[in-house]
């Protein structure tokens, strides 16, 4: 019943074949309500912990990789479970950081100080806690 779980965190995919740790805390959590994160996680929305990329350790197994092009242009390198095709994180091309998908942690993030984004795009009936970070579209202090 902590307030805030001790790093490291570790997660994997849905079948276990994947396991990982991550060795420091989120910098930020989002919430993203865009097309894409809906397509990808096959549901309403997309959690992405941020974390530092050096952060990242693969414990067992060996994900598989897909890249595609975010709305930036940027490329961004999906890594996912080979057997079961549980996402896992994604990579933007030259970011120092990463973006684990959020439901693939053993223990998952907090929503609570979760900033939304891609608001314009959500689904009726998805509900955003009052006092929650929230931004039509992307935040630009990329
Ligand atoms: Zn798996
Ligand atoms: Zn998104």
């Amino acid at each position: 019943m902590s307030a805030s779980s001790p790093a490291p965190s570790v997660g994997g995919c849905q079948c276990g074949a994947v396991r990982f740790a991550v060795a420091e805390p989120p910098c930020i959590v989002y919430v993203c309500h865009c097309r894409k994160c809906r397509k990808q996680s096959a549901s309403a929305f997309g959690i992405s912990v941020i974390v530092p990329r050096a952060a990242l350790q693969v414990t067992q197994g060996t994900p598989a990789h897909w890249s595609c092009a975010g709305d930036s242009g940027r490329i961004f390198d999906s890594a996912f479970c080979p057997t079961c095709g549980t996402r896992l994180w994604h990579a933007g091309e030259g970011n120092a950081t990463i973006s684990i998908k959020g439901g693939s942690l053993d223990e998952p993030p907090t929503l609570e100080d979760a900033v939304h984004i891609w608001v314009s795009r959500k689904l009726p009936g998805v509900i955003i806690p009052d006092g929650a970070r929230q931004f039509p579209e992307e935040p630009d202090d990329d």
